[in-house]
Formats: structure tokens, sequence, C-alpha cells
């Protein structure tokens, strides 16, 4: 056989170890370096009858020590541990997750993508986060599923043009790419959209192009994937119960599988940032509320934007598999509840029935809810903490999907050099010192 032909066989049909391997997701097939996804993987697999696929990532037993724990697998703590080891060449890395990678609010989400901040510190990493997006899937090797198809904000108040030309003009000193649109143009862009509604007229929106959706799920296994690919360990199903300090220092975890060891902590939990907090002996100005969303049947396709109606107060796109993806609001009291409740479908769909009246016939096919993390200022914390080498990143709030590359990239520099230009003002001790980076127009409706 020439050295042709044999690098054509072990394309086509693997090398003789996989051959012989009858299960497809055998212990065996996990390599020191996963295989890349390309179109000819895909040729390669459906001419071996698709045997040849390995696990995404590697599911291993915790050592006994590590250069830095991240807790909480969703977006921002596997951001976090793909830019510590991409960025920093830090990959003795474990990743600890109480349920499973990407169960929480990052799987729960309903995918928007914007830069469009009012200050300077939100624009700036918004926008780092919303520019990463557009090359993640190239990046990690999986497709995300990042569409760039333009989201609109409507203003349907005099009070919210005000704020939205506001915006548009502080985003045009950002380069941000926005602008504010006539209502006859919001109409254009969505054919199905009612300008004259019952309550509140469509005065016209502020629109960013480039923003957009993404699939959440791939967001999170994409980075777990390349995590894995770097070494690091991705525990599931491993609830931190403790964290050990030695002194004012962190030494260590204490977890359902055992103790583990670290030299630095970074802790990624969303609505459980405050109880992770007091295992550490602080506190946090963070509230913890459950937000709701729900889906349509899928029906075919009548909306290439994202439309967000704040003064009626619900938000809806459209997701390649039909389902009209809506958003609602926040629970008005503090809990922990990952559901759905009767009367927040009933504000919610109200709200959008007047924004989009054919909606009224479509059957809802299921409602969630995720536990948010809030801030009084609606902007996040990333931040040092009281106890030296722990570090937190908490308090997106309603609309930390958009954020995770970026949010991952301040962390992990925060965590590897001690400052991040992106962290600077974001720090949890901004509340004591009254330099809130408000954002309550942006953040307006839950997203
Ligand atoms: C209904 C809904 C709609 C939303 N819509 C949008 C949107 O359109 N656009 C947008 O940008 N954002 C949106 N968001 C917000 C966004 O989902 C969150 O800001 C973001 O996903 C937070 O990611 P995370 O990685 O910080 O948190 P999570 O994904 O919640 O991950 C935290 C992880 O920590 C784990 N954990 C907690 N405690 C422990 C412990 N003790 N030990 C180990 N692990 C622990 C949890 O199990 C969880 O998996 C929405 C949220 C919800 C709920």
């Amino acid at each position: 056989m020439s050295q042709v032909s044999r690098v054509v066989t072990h394309w086509i049909v693997g090398n003789e170890q996989d051959r012989g391997i009858p299960n497809a997701y055998s212990k065996n097939r996990i390599r020191n370096h996963m295989r890349r996804y390309s179109a000819f993987a895909i040729a390669r697999e459906g001419a071996r009858y698709h045997t040849g696929w390995e696990r995404a990532w590697k599911s291993p037993a915790p050592k006994k020590r590590y250069d830095a724990i991240i807790v909480g697998a969703g977006g921002h703590g596997l951001a976090t541990a793909y830019y510590l080891g991409k960025n920093h060449g830090i990959k003795n890395v474990a990743i600890l997750e109480k349920g499973w990678l990407g169960g929480g609010n990052t799987g729960r989400n309903t995918t928007i993508i914007r830069s469009n901040y009012l200050q300077d510190p939100s624009a700036a990493i918004y926008e780092k986060a919303r520019s990463l997006y557009e090359t993640m899937s190239q990046d990690l090797n999986y497709n995300v599923m990042f569409s760039p198809r333009g989201v609109m904000m409507l203003a349907q108040t005099e009070h919210e043009i005000r704020g939205y030309e506001r915006t548009a003009h502080a985003n045009a000193l950002q380069g941000v790419a926005t602008e504010f649109i006539s209502p006859q143009r919001v109409k254009e862009l969505v054919p199905i959209i009612n300008i004259h509604g019952p309550r509140y007229p469509v005065l016209g929106a502020l629109w960013q192009p480039r923003g957009g959706t993404a699939r959440h799920d791939a967001v999170a296994w994409g980075y777990a994937r390349a995590c894995s690919d770097m070494g690091m360990d991705i525990i599931q199903q491993c609830e931190v119960t403790g964290v050990r300090r030695d002194g004012n220092k962190v030494i260590g975890v204490d977890t359902t599988n055992g103790t583990i060891d670290c030299d630095k902590l970074g802790v990624v939990v969303a609505g459980h940032s405050g109880v992770l907090a007091d295992m550490a002996g602080f506190r946090l100005p963070i509230e913890s509320v459950a937000l709701q969303a729900l889906v349509s049947e899928p029906i075919k396709p009548c909306m290439d934007v994202v439309v967000m109606a704040n003064t009626v107060h619900g938000y809806m796109s459209q997701s390649d598999k039909g389902e009209m993806v809506i958003g609602g609001g926040a629970d008005g009291y503090n809990n922990y509840t990952q559901r759905g409740s009767f009367h927040h479908i009933e504000e919610t769909v109200r709200a959008l029935v007047e924004t989009f009246p054919m909606i009224s016939r479509l059957k809802m096919l299921r409602q969630w809810g995720g536990i948010v993390d809030m801030t009084g200022d609606r902007s996040p914390i990333i931040s040092r903490t009281p106890v030296e080498n722990m570090f937190i990143n908490c308090g997106w709030g309603t609309g930390g999907f958009k954020a995770i590359p970026g949010s991952g990239w301040a962390m992990a520099e925060l965590m590897a050099k001690g400052a991040s230009p992106l962290a600077d003002e974001f720090t949890m001790w901004r509340f004591g010192e009254g330099k809130f980076i408000d954002e309550s127009v942006a953040a307006g409706v839950a997203h």
C-alpha cells in the first residue's frame, strides 16, 4: 500500500485501533487532542457509519490540586477557563458544576446578543463580546450558529425616544454601530408588527444591525469542548459546599466529591453568587430572582430580526426551528425557583399580541425560568473579593448571555494578572463608593 493510499484509508476508516472498537463512544476514543470538526470529518464519518465521533469533552475524576478552580460551568465560567488557557497559558484548571454544564441560565435564555449600552465601560465589554461572537464558531471549531440578524428596541413613549436617541449618540462615540430609526423603517424590517398599537404606537426604534442571536447550548458546549481539549477538567455533578481559607487567603474548596486545593478561585455561579459569597464570609450587593421565557409552536419563517418592546414589556425572535422565542419579566420578589408561572405568561403574551396581532392564534409549546442575579445599577460585577485570590463574576442579571466571551476574557485576565482594563470599573466596591454604572435604560426589559 502506497503512502498516499495509506493516508486516504486512514482518513476514511480511521486507524487499526479505531476499526477494532465497536462502540463509537468507548472510553478508548478519548485522545489527547480532539479531532477537528469539518466537512471532511462528516464525510469520513458518513463513510464509516458515524462510528468514529469522540465525546465532546472528558469526564475525569477531580485531581487533588489545580492552579485555578472555576465554580460554575455556565457560559461565563467556561469562557473564563477557556481564556485562562488560551490567553494566559493557565491550563491546570478545573471547572466544577453542581448540575450539568450549561444547565443554568446559559441553557435557559432567549439568546439575544447586542452591545447598545449607554455607559462607556458597558459598551466596551459588551462590544468586545459581540465582536468575539462574530468569529466564535471558527475560534472554537464549533458551530454556535451566531446570527447577526439585527436587534431593535422599540420606542413607544417620548421618554423612550429621548433615551434611545441618547444611547445612539453615545454608541457613535464608543464605535458601536447603532442608529435611531423611524416607525416606517421598523415596519419595513418587521412586516408583522403593528405600529399603531392600541395603547402605545411605535414611535421609532434603536436599531443595531449586527446584533442578533446564537445557539445557547452550543456556546456552552463549544467552550467546554475547547477547555477539555486544552487538558482542563470539567467535573459535573460536583457541588461546591464550602470555601477553604488559610487566614484571609483562599486555599481550596469543599465539594460533594471531596476537598480540592487551588491557588486561585473564580466564582461564576449567577443566581447562586450570594450563596458562594456567604461560604467565603462576605456579602454581595446582589438579589436573585426567577426570570421567565416561553416558546410557541414552530411556524414558517415570518420575522428575521429580534424585536424588544420595553414599554409593553416583552420581546420576540424566531428560532431556526420556527418557534417564536418570547421573553417575559422577572419575578417581583427574590427567589430561587427555576420555573415559569401563569401570570407572567399572561402579561407577556398580552404585551406581544398587541405588538404582533398574528401571534394571537399560536399555541405555547413550553415555558421555563432561570435564577438571575441582579445588581442595583443593572451592571455586572467582575472583581477581586475581600478574600485573597478569590475572584467573582456575577450580576449579569437578565442580559448576560450576550456578554459571555467578553466577560470570560476579562475575568481570565483579572485572575491571571490581577487586573483587566475591561473589568476595572466593575468592582464590587463601586456600590460603597457611589460609582454606579447605571444601565437601567439598556436593561429596561428582561433579555
Ligand atoms: C429566561 C431568561 C432569558 C434570558 N435572556 C437573555 C437574552 O436574551 N440575552 C442575554 O444576553 N441574556 C439573557 N439572559 C441572562 C443570561 O442567561 C445570563 O446572564 C447568563 O446565562 C449567565 O451565565 P452564567 O454562566 O453566569 O450563569 P449560569 O449559566 O446560570 O451558570 C452558573 C452555573 O453555576 C452552577 N452552580 C451554582 N452553584 C454552584 C455550586 N455551589 N457548585 C457548583 N456549581 C454551582 C449552576 O448550576 C450553573 O450551571 C436570560 C436569562 C433567563 C433566565
